[in-house]
C-alpha cells in the first residue's frame, strides 16, 4: 500500500497544523509522498502567504521597496519553524529570493516560494527528503503542463527516495522558469504525483470532512457525499462545488486511482472517496446540487427554422468568433435558446446580436439576463424514474418558475435555469425533496 498526501494551505498554516499533519503522516507507514500547499489562513481576515508573495512581487516589480512585506511573509515562516522547535533557518532562502526579486523573476516564480518554501520545513520536520517541484514537473514553454515529460522524469526521480516532500503549485518551463497551476493547483501537484509513483490513493486533507450534498452556505447542515465518481465531481465542481482544483481529477482518473478528501482537523471522519466507478449505492438518489448565478439567454426564434440545413452552425459560429463560450442550447422546433455567462457577454452583447441578425436572419431575438443555473447530479438517477418529476413538483411547491431545463442523455445530471432571485430557495427545495424527506 503506498498513498501520496497533499495538504491544503489551512492544514499548514501553523505550527499548530503542522503538528496535527505530522502526526497523520506518522500514523500510517504508507503516506510516503507528502505535498504541502503554502500556508494559508489561521483565522478568517487573515491573508495567505501565496497572496502576501504576489502582493511583495508587486511592489518589487514596480520599483518600489519590498523589505517589509518580505519581512512579514518570513515571520509567517518563522512563527512556524519556532513553534516546531526545529533547527532550521531559512536566511539564505530570503537572500535568494529577494535577488530573484530585484532581478524580476516573474510572479509565478515568486507565488511559488509559498510552498518552496513551506516544503523544506515540512521535509526538515517529517524528516523526509526535500524534492524540490521544479526538477520533476514540467510545463512546455508556451505555459501548458507538459503531462508525459513530467510522467517519465518524476516517476524515474522519485522511484528512489523511499520518502519525499514535494512542493506543490509550481513546476518549470524550458530554461528553468518557474511556472505555476492556477490558484488551488497544490491539488493538481498532488495528483501527478499519485501518478508518478503508482498511489494506492491520493488523499487530500483539508479542512472539510469531503464534499456536502449541497453548498453549506445555501443549506444549513448538508448532508455529506462518502462516495463519488469522477463524472458527478466534474459535473459539480463544474457547477461552482469548490474543495478539490477542477484539474485535479484528470492525471489519476485514467489510473484508477482514487481520491480520499480527509479532515486535517478531523482525521477520524472517513472522508469522500472519489472513484472511477463503483457499485456502492449512493445514500440518496441525488449525489450532489450545484449552480452558478449570472447567466444570460438569447432566445432566437424563426419559422422554419427545423428545415433550416446549418442554422445553428451559422448562430455558433458568431459565438465563437467573439470568443464567447456557450453553456447550454435547449432547443425547439422554431426556436433555439443558448446560455452563456452575463459576464462574458454584455460587453460584446449588441455586437453579437447583429451578427447573428446578418447570418441567420431571425424573426425575433430575445435576450433574458440574471439567470441561475442548478445542477442535479447523481448516477442513481439512470435507474430511478420520476427524478424530474420530483424536482419539478418540489419547485412548483415553493413557487418558482423553471426558465429552462436540460437532461443529458447520459442521466447523470439534469440542469435547471431559474431566475437569479431563486437560486438558493431552488436548491432548498430540491435538498429538501431528494435528502430531507427521504
Ligand atoms: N498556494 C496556492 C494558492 O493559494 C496553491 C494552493 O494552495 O493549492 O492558490
Amino acid at each position: 500500500m503506498m498513498k501520496v498526501v497533499k495538504f491544503g494551505g489551512s492544514s499548514l498554516a501553523s505550527a499548530e497544523q503542522f503538528k496535527k499533519v505530522a502526526d497523520i503522516i506518522h500514523a500510517d507507514e504508507s503516506r510516503r509522498y507528502v505535498v504541502p500547499s503554502a500556508p494559508g489562513k489561521r483565522f478568517p481576515d487573515d491573508t495567505k502567504v501565496t497572496d502576501m508573495l504576489y502582493l511583495c512581487y508587486e511592489q518589487a516589480e514596480n520599483g518600489k521597496n519590498f523589505d517589509k512585506q518580505l519581512n512579514d511573509i518570513k515571520e509567517r515562516y518563522d512563527e512556524i519553524i519556532n513553534g516546531l522547535n526545529l533547527d532550521l533557518s531559512l536566511e539564505s532562502e530570503f537572500e535568494t529570493i529577494k535577488n530573484q526579486f530585484n532581478a524580476k523573476a516573474g510572479k509565478d516564480y515568486a507565488a511559488s516560494r509559498g510552498e518552496y518554501l513551506n516544503g523544506i520545513i515540512m521535509a526538515n520536520y517529517l524528516g523526509y527528503e526535500f524534492f524540490d517541484a521544479a526538477e520533476g514537473i514540467f510545463f512546455f514553454e508556451e505555459g501548458n503542463f507538459d503531462a508525459e515529460n513530467t510522467n517519465r522524469v518524476l516517476s524515474e526521480k522519485l522511484s528512489s527516495i523511499e520518502k519525499a516532500v514535494i512542493p506543490g503549485f509550481y513546476g518549470s518551463m524550458p530554461q528553468g522558469i518557474i511556472k505555476t497551476f492556477s490558484r488551488g493547483g497544490s491539488d493538481v501537484t498532488g495528483s501527478i504525483v499519485a501518478k508518478a509513483v503508482k498511489a494506492d490513493v491520493y488523499e487530500n486533507w483539508t479542512d472539510v470532512s469531503g464534499f456536502l450534498v449541497a453548498d453549506p452556505r445555501i443549506v444549513k447542515n448538508p448532508a455529506a457525499i462518502d462516495t463519488i465518481t469522477y463524472k458527478e465531481l466534474r459535473e459539480l465542481s463544474y457547477m461552482g462545488a469548490g474543495v478539490l482544483h477542477e484539474d485535479a481529477i484528470f492525471p489519476v482518473r485514467k489510473e484508477g486511482i482514487p481520491i480520499n478528501i480527509r479532515n486535517t482537523n478531523a482525521p477520524k471522519d472517513p472522508g469522500t472517496m472519489i472513484v472511477e466507478s463503483t457499485c456502492h449505492s449512493p445514500l440518496y438518489i441525488v449525489t450532489g446540487i450545484a449552480g452558478k448565478k449570472g447567466f444570460v439567454s438569447i432566445n432566437i426564434e424563426k419559422d422554419m427554422m427545423n428545415a433550416e440545413i446549418g442554422f445553428g452552425r451559422k448562430v455558433l459560429q458568431v459565438f465563437e468568433e467573439n470568443g464567447i463560450s456557450f453553456e447550454h442550447m435547449p432547443s425547439g422546433i422554431d426556436t433555439m435558446t443558448i446560455f452563456v455567462h452575463q459576464d462574458e457577454f454584455v460587453a460584446k452583447e449588441q455586437k453579437v446580436l447583429a451578427q447573428i441578425h446578418r447570418a441567420v436572419a431571425p424573426d425575433t431575438i430575445e435576450l433574458e439576463s440574471d439567470l441561475a443555473l442548478i445542477a442535479v447530479v447523481g448516477r442513481a438517477m439512470k435507474n430511478n424514474s420520476g427524478v424530474a418529476g420530483n424536482i419539478f413538483t418540489a419547485l412548483a411547491k415553493a413557487k418558482i418558475n423553471i426558465k429552462m431545463i436540460d437532461q443529458g442523455s447520459s442521466e447523470l445530471n439534469i440542469i435547471i435555469g431559474v431566475r437569479n432571485k431563486y437560486f438558493e430557495d431552488a436548491i432548498n427545495a430540491i435538498y429538501g425533496v431528494f435528502v430531507t424527506q427521504k
